[in-house]
């Protein structure tokens, strides 16, 4: 009992028929695989850009906590020395009581102030924290000074970085704030000097990695700081680079740029210190952002790659195997359906093909002729001339009947032994007859001698049988009956065609 095709069978029936199926297939299935691995590392990448963000983010935050808290704190020293400084009775006190009473241990509370100190509307200091006999230092024309001294209601003011007249080598941002009379008119100015190592400080210990830089500016584009310091100039202005600007202009708070000073890439983090008019720009380089993903990248594209080369090169080979097997098969099913010394059809062809013309036949109504060819003393030829040559006459005549029955649909075959039959669709009796006719004439053109044979030379004896004639149920009886008028065709005398059906008889060819 056969066994249903199981679904390989049918995938392999499938492919059978569309044999680059396998290489398209496996096309497909390259680009799917291609295209998750792409959609797995941008994805990566967007939440290791995320992260980075955040990182950047939360940093941003604690340094902006750290520097307003200290900020807060140095202007309570500062609203301190000013209350002081504006109330008569304090300053009518003796100079070291007026010093403790106005800075009330505020620069040794905070190491970060470098001092403190009580100007006059002249500029000229009379109360300084750090010396009991204030410097002498003419301060008048300081920005943070004349601002105060011009605007009435400026409050805090926080100047840029400034190397500090009073201790050589110190920079300073100098938080200011302005004392009045009674009136309101300008009396002078408290002012603190804020150390810079407060922030390099603040910042010591965290780390960015590789090329990375923590800058603080004021909102003008003035930088305060630059972590790690590369001796980047004090009085360096932000104002006009270009991811300054986009920042400004934007208000991208996040993105990616090549910097314009020294070429790298980073992921720009930007803050604003509103109360402190500062910005803080958190920028890691992206090569170290995007470290372990750039190597899984590479990882993953490279297994991808491979994996697909591979499936490519098998789907390739099993392509190409697939098609030899194919042939194969393919010479296999024909050499079982030919016969091997003829070249003709063989026995079991002639059934298949000659049911599938019987039922067009029959469908179409169309007459169906059937020759059954005998070769003529046969026996003797091989005892006369040898089974060598007998193979030699059989192929012979079987290419001369070939090649008389040619049109599309006509069967040549070998019946058996040293018998042919001729299949022809929708042909009637007096075609085939004509087929018949020139069979004979071929095979006499051989003129293979056979001494044996009265005709001298080979020659076959034709049976015809056509469905136009013929009451026949069924395509062996059409064989049948075209043998037995061989056989009468014999009785008459050989090289001959005897047609069977009631118009019947020996045709003498040649
Ligand atoms: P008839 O004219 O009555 O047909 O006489 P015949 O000798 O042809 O008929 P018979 O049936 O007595 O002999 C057929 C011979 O065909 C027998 C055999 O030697 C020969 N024959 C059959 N098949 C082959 C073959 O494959 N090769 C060769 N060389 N001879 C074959
Ligand atoms: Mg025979
Ligand atoms: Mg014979």
């Amino acid at each position: 009992m056969l066994k249903r095709p199981t679904i390989f069978f049918r995938l392999r029936a499938a492919l059978a028929r569309h044999p680059n199926a396998i290489v398209l297939g496996s096309i497909a299935f390259s680009v799917i695989v291609f295209g998750f691995a792409l959609a797995v590392l941008v994805q990566a990448h967007q939440d290791t850009t995320a992260r980075a963000i955040e990182n950047a983010d939360n940093l941003a935050r604690v340094i902006e906590h750290d520097i307003t808290y200290t900020a807060q704190l140095t202007d309570l020293s500062i609203r301190a020395a000013v209350d002081g400084a504006q109330d008569a009775d304090v300053m009518r006190l003796p100079d070291r009581l007026r010093r403790e009473l106005l800075f009330d241990r505020s620069t040794t509370a905070s190491q970060y102030i470098g001092s403190l100190l009580c100007l006059d509307s002249q500029g000229k200091i009379i109360v300084d924290s750090t010396s009991a006999i204030p410097r002498r230092v003419d301060l008048a024309d300081r920005e943070w000074f004349v601002v105060h001294r011009d605007n009435p209601n400026l409050g805090l003011f926080i100047s840029r970085p400034l190397h500090s007249r009073l201790v050589p080598g110190e920079v300073d941002l100098m938080f200011s704030r302005r004392v009045n009379h009674p009136d309101g008119s300008f009396a002078g100015v408290v002012v603190a000097a804020f150390r810079l190592d407060y922030f390099q400080n603040l910042l010591s210990g965290v780390r960015l990695g590789p090329g990375g830089v923590i800058t603080l500016l004021q909102d003008d584009g003035h930088m305060i700081l630059r972590y790690p310091n590369d001796g980047t100039a004090v009085d360096e202005n932000f104002a006009g680079r270009k991811n300054f600007e986009r920042f400004k202009e934007t208000h991208e708070t996040s993105f990616i740029a090549t910097s314009g000073e020294d070429g790298e890439e980073r992921l720009y983090n930007f803050r604003t210190l509103d109360k402190l008019k500062m910005i803080v720009i958190i920028a890691p380089a992206t090569r170290y952002v995007f470290a372990d993903w750039t190597s899984r990248a590479w990882y993953i594209g490279v297994v991808t790659a491979l994996l697909i080369v591979g499936l490519l090169f098998a789907a390739q080979l099993l392509s190409v195997e697939f098609r030899h097997r194919l042939e194969v098969e393919e010479h296999l099913r024909n050499m079982t359906r030919i016969d091997g010394l003829t070249g003709l059809s063989n026995r079991r062809s002639l059934d298949d093909r000659l049911m599938l013309e019987w039922n067009r036949s029959k469908r179409s109504g169309k007459p169906l002729a059937l020759l059954f060819v005998d070769i003529d003393r046969f026996k003797g030829y091989n005892d006369t001339y040898g089974h060598q040559a007998g193979d030699d006459a059989l192929t012979a005549v079987a290419q001369a009947i070939a090649r008389n029955s040619q049109r599309p649909g006509d069967i040549a075959a070998r019946f058996g032994g040293e018998e042919f039959v001729v299949v022809l669709p929708e042909t009637d009796r007096a075609s085939a007859a004509v087929v018949a006719a020139a069979i004979h004439a071929a095979v006499h053109g051989l003129a293979i001698e056979h001494n044996g044979s009265e005709h001298g030379v080979i020659t076959v004896s034709i049976g015809v049988a056509c469905t136009d004639t013929e009451e026949v149920a069924d395509p062996l009886a059409l064989i049948k009956v075209a043998d037995q008028a061989v056989y009468r065709a014999k009785a008459s005398g050989r090289n001959q065609t005897s047609m069977a059906g009631p118009f019947g008889g020996a045709a003498v060819t040649t």
